[in-house]
């Protein structure tokens, strides 16, 4: 234990020299065991900055970007938040910690028992998940405060900001490439939105429907 906590609070301290300022953010990060979301094999590289691969071809992104989009995302306590893409679970459990709900979609089964388990282990009470298609959104549950997607979306997530409050926040990567453009949409309150470009990132992409699992 003790050399992973040397080893968060050097990640942590690398976080904020890149930009993650938000002692909130920080705090979430530090708090949450990324060794609990990686592969066995992977336990010694679970505090480095990168990107490792999980079950089902997917991956839990950098903590780097995590946090960069957790900041952007600005979460504020009593805050309904939707995420896209569980994977791992591990950003679902850092947005636990900032907002009074989370609800979260994934499309592959498998992968989203898995992160249920370790939500439950960590006591993450105020996370609610679904099955299903998260390009669809969660309509019975919207409007969000704030939405999180975690897989590259082809275009202008516009069936999820249809989900959003007025003054709501949307953070997504939008790109059909390999590297996409992070997006932030911040809602002006009449129903329009300001889109920002926040910066380049990689992420797998988002898929219509169901994944099927043999
Ligand atoms: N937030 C995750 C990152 C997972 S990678 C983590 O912290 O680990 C992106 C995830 O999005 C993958 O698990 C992938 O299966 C999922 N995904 C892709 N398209 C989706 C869709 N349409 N609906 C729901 N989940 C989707």
């Amino acid at each position: 234990m003790k050399l992973d906590d040397e080893r968060a609070g050097r990640l942590i301290l690398a976080l904020r020299q890149q930009g993650v300022t938000d002692g909130r953010v920080l705090a979430a990060m530090e708090a949450v065991d990324r060794a609990l979301f990686v592969h066995q094999k992977f336990l010694d590289q679970a505090w480095e900055d990168q990107a490792l691969p999980i079950d089902c071809a997917q991956t839990i992104s950098q903590p780097f970007i995590v946090g960069l989009m957790t900041q952007a995302l600005d979460v504020q306590p009593r805050h309904r938040v939707l995420e896209i893409g569980t994977g791992s679970g591990y950003q679902c459990a850092v947005l636990s910690r900032l907002a009074r709900y989370v609800y979260s979609v994934e499309r592959y089964r498998s992968l989203l028992s898995e992160a249920e388990e370790r939500l439950r282990a960590l006591g993450a009470d105020n996370v609610i998940t679904r099955h299903g298609d998260g390009g669809l959104g969660w309509p019975e549950q919207a409007p969000f405060d704030r939405i999180m997607v975690t897989a590259a979306a082809p275009g202008e997530p516009t069936e999820l900001l249809k989900q959003l409050k007025p003054q709501g926040v949307l953070v997504a990567p939008v790109g059909r490439g390999s590297v996409q453009m992070l997006h932030r949409y911040v809602g002006q309150g009449d129903g329009s939105f300001r889109r920002e470009s926040l910066t380049e990132v990689r992420f797998v992409p988002l898929v219509e429907g169901l994944a099927k699992e043999g």
